[in-house]
């Protein structure tokens, strides 16, 4: 039976993007191949705020602070903080799925499996998860993903038969490519052959975290660069901003450059409702 590295694992609502609103099932794997230091951040400065926490003095994922600049899921792959997060097998992770579904069974929940970067490392264990008997209700899937990785042969098998399967069956890559607001590189980040791959496999949207109209413009080059390989998705604007304060500074401005551009706009519904803690 497969494992794998599990930092949160909750049911709550989705604050983001296409399926914003719909109550939803939560797997954050543990890893990514980022930091996202700069985000938060002035131009060229990167975060060092999750850095200055002591990693020894936590026991528990939800008792670590929350940060306003950098990446605002630090925990789930600094190696610092690989320990809170355990190895389970699928059948243990499935169980804990099935326990906080309310009617202990899928009806119109959703399942999210996120990061980290969770195409990175577990692939085929998605594939065991998914195969799970108890897994035979779900209907909607999402993998929120930075769009780096490719996906692994046997996944993309897997996904192609997994809707073939079910009437309303339905795959979703919700990639948020991370541009230089992000403290990452252009060359790393933005991989248009991945993001064709996965619009070959399901319903694939592009999500970027923007502030400022120079990050508007630069999410409009990526657009180009993805539309050139042939993408054909929705694009989403999404403001920066894992704490309310920053957040509120330009969700409204974010949202009207959406609208300018004839792009979708998506909040992040956990930072208003829940404020952003752990397991929201
Ligand atoms: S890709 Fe996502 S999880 Fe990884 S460092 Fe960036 S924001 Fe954090």
């Amino acid at each position: 039976m497969a494992k794998l590295k599990i930092a949160e694992l909750f049911y709550s609502i989705q604050g983001e993007g296409r399926y914003m609103g719909v109550p939803s099932v939560f797997l954050r794997t543990f890893g990514c191949n980022f930091k996202c230091a700069g985000f938060g951040m002035p131009k060229g400065e990167l975060s060092q705020e999750a850095n200055n926490i002591d990693a020894t003095k936590y026991t528990d994922y939800k008792m670590l602070p929350l940060v306003s600049t950098g990446c605002d899921s630090y925990a789930s792959w600094d190696p610092r903080f690989k320990d809170l997060s355990p190895m389970l097998e699928t059948d243990s992770i499935v169980d804990s799925i099935m326990d906080m579904l309310p009617n202990k069974r899928w009806s119109d929940e959703h399942l999210v499996i996120t990061g980290g970067e969770p195409l990175l490392g577990w692939q085929r264990g998605y594939v065991d998860l998914l195969s799970h008997e108890n897994m035979k209700g779900l209907q909607e899937l999402t993998f929120e993903t930075n769009g780096t990785q490719s996906l692994h042969q046997d996944l993309r098998f897997f996904l192609n038969k997994w809707c073939v399967s079910r009437s309303m069956g339905s795959i979703t890559f919700s990639v948020s490519p991370k541009l230089s607001i992000s403290g990452e590189k252009w060359e790393d980040a933005i991989c248009p052959e991945v993001i064709y791959e996965y619009s070959q496999v399901g319903h694939t949207y592009l999500k970027f975290v923007v502030a400022t109209n120079e990050d508007m413009e630069e999410a409009e080059e990526a657009v180009n660069a993805y539309r050139k390989r042939g993408f054909r998705g929705n694009v989403y604007l999404m403001p920066c901003g894992g704490v309310e304060r920053v957040y509120n500074l330009n969700n409204r401005a974010v949202a009207e450059m959406a609208m300018r551009k004839g792009w979708r706009y998506s909040d992040r519904l956990q930072v208003p409702l829940f404020k952003n803690e752990w397991g929201t």
